[in-house]
């Protein structure tokens, strides 16, 4: 995984949505697996991460049980195995995500992306 790129483009997409991401989480499954698939919802926000290699579910930000039109994110390659990195910007506490930013690297083509990113209320 390109830490630093894939850590750069979630700063760049946050930073011009006003608010830069500050915290960073790169998915790694119980498995050791760096590789999932994705699917997320772009209208409410949210997204599921599936284990490429064991097949077990991450909840991104426990938003996994809220999805209402869960499409799967799929690379401009066609591609839709991912490493994944989640970038937050904190609420005024310090303590809560406020925005949540998941941010793809495709292991196929090496593209950088941010998928999707919502507002936590
Ligand atoms: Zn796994
Ligand atoms: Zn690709």
């Amino acid at each position: 995984m390109k830490t630093e790129a894939l850590k750069a483009e979630i700063v760049r997409v946050s930073t011009e949505d006003g608010h830069a991401a500050t915290v960073f989480d790169a998915l790694v499954c119980d498995c050791g697996s760096e590789t999932f698939t994705l699917f997320s919802d772009e209208k409410v926000g949210g997204a599921l991460a599936v284990c490429s290699a064991c097949e077990a579910n991450f909840s991104i930000y426990d938003t996994a049980d809220f999805l209402e039109d869960i499409g799967q994110n799929i690379c401009a390659c066609e591609h839709d195995v991912f490493c994944l990195m989640v970038g937050y910007t904190l609420d005024s506490t310090g303590e809560h995500a406020r925005w949540v930013y998941v941010g793809a690297e495709c292991t196929q083509c090496e593209l950088i992306g941010v998928f999707v990113d919502w507002e936590e209320v």
